[in-house]
């Protein structure tokens, strides 16, 4: 299928060249993000592929369609950044990779809790000026701890799976339980109790309406004090205001984030010869306490090839047969969330 695939990194070209030896689509690369400015180059192609800082929103549908473009397929599991309804009104058909590694995201959150715990950043930064002093590189032992896992789908399992081995007792809350985290020993709470008693809050839920600043105010007045919270899952679920206010009063003991609410503007790109003119993210950055990484936790050669070899799978099987497994669209996703009560 005639193919324009936006907001590709050169690291991602190796894999599409290659895999793309068994599909042999008809593929055109940019780096540039989809936006208002970019959809029109889309004009001509019968798919566009997209990454999860791409602008799939109703005015980018509608030039995407009105270009001639049949088929959405996005390089990531989540889905927020569609508006569904709109790609539904245009037929457009919207595929994405439902799972590739689930252990590349989970390991990366234990780093992050990791790395803040023992204060590796700090300690690395330390030793390479000679300085060999431990004050203030103090961490906890992880082992017997209780960790909160909110959404216990397929990251939140391998992150609990992760957190028994270091031997904490593990918390869950997520509207539907995952049979395998109860044989893992997890506890199901309710979100309150959860925050109530983590140590660790982690966070592994999608971003809907309802998750959207999950972790607000009044979530993080319900914290332990001192506890730390780590987000890998997508930036709005934490209210980032909220957050730094928390730090600030030295209610919440650190904070690793791989995603951030406004990161469209700053991720995946070298901006280190700019001033970040978004406060909220120059404030974190500022902070000890706090590590933030840019989307990487999906980052391994394991993933990125699953995700570009379902990639092209599923524009072949909506080429093919018109339809496709993978496929979300505003009704699937309706159906689903009753069916999963
Ligand atoms: P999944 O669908 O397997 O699991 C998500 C779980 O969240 C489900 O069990 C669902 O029931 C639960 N959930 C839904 N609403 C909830 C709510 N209100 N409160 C608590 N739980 C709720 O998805 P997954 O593969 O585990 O991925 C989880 C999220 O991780 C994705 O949606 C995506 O946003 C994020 N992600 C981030 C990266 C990264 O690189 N940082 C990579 C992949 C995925």
């Amino acid at each position: 299928m005639k193919t324009i695939a936006f907001s590709v990194q050169p690291y991602e070209r190796p894999f599409f060249d290659e895999l793309n030896r068994t599909y042999d689509h008809d593929l055109s690369f940019i780096e540039a993000q989809l936006t208002p400015d970019t959809a029109a180059l889309a004009k001509g192609y019968e798919c566009v592929c997209a990454f999860v800082n791409d602008e799939l929103d109703a005015g980018n549908l509608r030039t995407l369609a009105e270009g001639g473009v049949k088929v959405i397929a996005l390089r990531s599991a989540g889905f927020n950044h569609v508006d569904l309804e709109a790609a539904g009104e245009h037929r457009l058909t919207v595929v994405r990779v439902p799972a590739y590694s689930p252990h590349a995201v989970a390991e990366h959150t234990i780093c992050l809790m990791m790395a803040l715990n023992r204060k590796v950043h700090r300690a690395y930064n330390r030793v390479r000026e000679g300085n060999f002093e431990l004050n203030g590189l103090m961490g906890f032992d992880v082992h017997g701890k209780t960790a909160g896992v909110v959404g216990t789908g397929k990251i939140g399992e391998c992150v609990a799976e992760i957190l028994k081995g270091f031997g904490c007792r593990i918390l869950g809350f997520d509207p539907v339980r995952n049979p395998d985290c109860e044989k893992l020993g997890m506890t199901y709470v309710d979100l309150p109790e959860l925050l109530e008693e983590s140590d660790i809050v982690t966070l592994h839920c999608p971003l809907t309406p309802e998750t959207e600043h999950l972790i607000d105010a009044e979530a993080i007045s319900k914290m332990k004090p001192g506890a730390m919270l780590v987000n890998t899952s997508r930036g709005g679920v934490v209210d980032t205001g909220a957050v730094i206010d928390g730090l600030k009063k030295e209610k919440l003991g650190s904070l690793g984030l791989d995603v951030y609410e406004e990161e469209g503007d700053f991720f995946f790109r070298d901006l280190s010869d700019k001033v970040i003119q978004d406060d909220q993210l120059a404030r974190l950055l500022t902070f000890p306490n706090v590590i933030v990484t840019g989307h990487q936790a999906f980052f391994t050669h394991e993933a990125l090839h699953a995700i570009v070899d379902t990639t092209l799978a599923n524009i072949r099987k909506v080429e093919e047969e018109g339809r496709c497994d993978n496929e979300v669209s505003a009704e699937k996703h309706v159906t689903e969330k009753n069916e999963k009560g």
